[in-house]
C-alpha cells in the first residue's frame, strides 16, 4: 500500500532517475541479494526489536525491508523520495507476498512525513551517502524515533566474506565502484559523519565501524524533537 506522498526535492535535482532505479533494482536482486537477509538478522539480533514499526529510509527496491519483514513481526514502512524506486519496490514487495506487511511512503529524509516518537526501529542501508544535509536528516530521524527505539543507519554488506564476494562481482561489472566504495567506507568518512552528528546535538549515538561497513546507532531516552540549536544557546 502507498501510504503517503511528500516530496521537497525537485526530481530533476536527484541522482538516478529511471536508469538509476532499474540499475539498483537489478543489483539488489542479483549481486547484492545475499547481503540483505544477513544484515536484517544482524540488526534484529543486535537490538532485539522484533515487533512494532520499522522505518527503512532510502529503501530503494525494498530488499532490506523485505528481509526484515520476513524475519520479524515488524510492520515496515519503506521510505524513498524516488518514485521509480518505489515502483520497483512495489513489484518486489508484491512478488514476495508481503503487501500486507510493508507500506510504501514517498518522502525525503530531510522532512520525514511521520509524527514525532512513532517508530520502534529505523534502518537504512547505502542511502545516507546521498543525503544533502546530514545534520538535518539525523535531527528528523531522532524526532520520529520512539524513546527506547534504535537506529541502524549506514552502509555495509553483512559480514566480511560477503563484502569480499560482493566487491569482487561489483568491480568486475563496474570497475569505478571500487574507489567510490573505498572512500565511503573509509575511516575519514566515519570521522566526517561523527563531526556532523556532533553538530546535531543528539545526546546518545554510537558508530559501529567494522570490516563489512559502518553503521550509526542512535538511542533516544526523552520524547519529542531536539531543542533547536540557536534557541538552546540563547537559553544558556
Ligand atoms: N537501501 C537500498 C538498498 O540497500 O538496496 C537502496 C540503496 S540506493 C544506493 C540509495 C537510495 O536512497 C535510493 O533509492 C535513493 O532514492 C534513496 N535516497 C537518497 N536520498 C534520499 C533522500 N533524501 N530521501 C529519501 N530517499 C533518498
Amino acid at each position: 500500500m502507498v501510504i503517503g506522498m511528500s516530496r521537497n526535492t525537485k526530481k530533476s535535482e536527484r541522482k538516478g532517475g529511471k536508469k538509476g532505479a532499474g540499475n539498483m533494482d537489478e543489483i539488489a536482486r542479483t549481486i547484492f541479494a545475499p547481503i540483505y537477509p544477513v544484515i536484517a538478522k544482524n540488526i534484529l539480533d543486535r537490538f532485539g526489536i522484533a515487533s512494532g514499526v520499522c522505518l527503512d529510509i532510502g529503501s530503494g527496491p525494498a530488499s532490506l525491508a523485505i528481509a526484515i519483514a520476513r524475519q520479524s513481526d515488524l510492520m515496515v514502512i519503506a521510505l524513498d523520495y524516488d518514485d521509480e524506486m518505489q515502483e520497483a519496490a512495489l513489484r518486489n514487495i508484491t512478488d514476495a507476498g508481503l503487501a500486507g506487511r510493508i507500506d510504501l511512503l514517498c518522502g525525503d529524509v530531510h522532512a520525514i512525513p511521520l509524527p514525532d516518537d512513532s517508530v520502534d526501529l529505523i534502518i537504512s542501508r547505502g542511502s545516507m551517502f546521498f543525503w544533502e544535509d546530514i545534520p538535518t536528516a539525523f535531527r528528523e530521524i531522532y524526532r520520529v524515533l520512539k524513546p527506547g527505539a534504535k537506529t541502524c543507519i549506514g552502509g555495509g554488506f553483512g559480514n566480511k566474506e560477503l563484502f569480499a564476494s560482493v566487491s569482487a562481482a561489483m568491480i568486475r561489472k563496474y570497475p569505478e565502484w571500487e574507489e567510490k566504495n573505498k572512500e565511503r567506507m573509509s575511516a575519514g568518512n566515519v570521522a566526517r559523519f561523527r563531526e556532523m552528528l556532533e553538530e546535531t546535538g543528539i545526546p546518545h549515538y554510537e558508530i559501529i565501524f567494522g570490516e563489512e561497513g559502518f553503521w550509526i546507532v542512535l538511542s533516544k531516552s526523552e520524547p519529542g524533537a531536539l531543542a533547536h540549536r540557536e534557541e538552546s544557546e540563547e537559553i544558556r
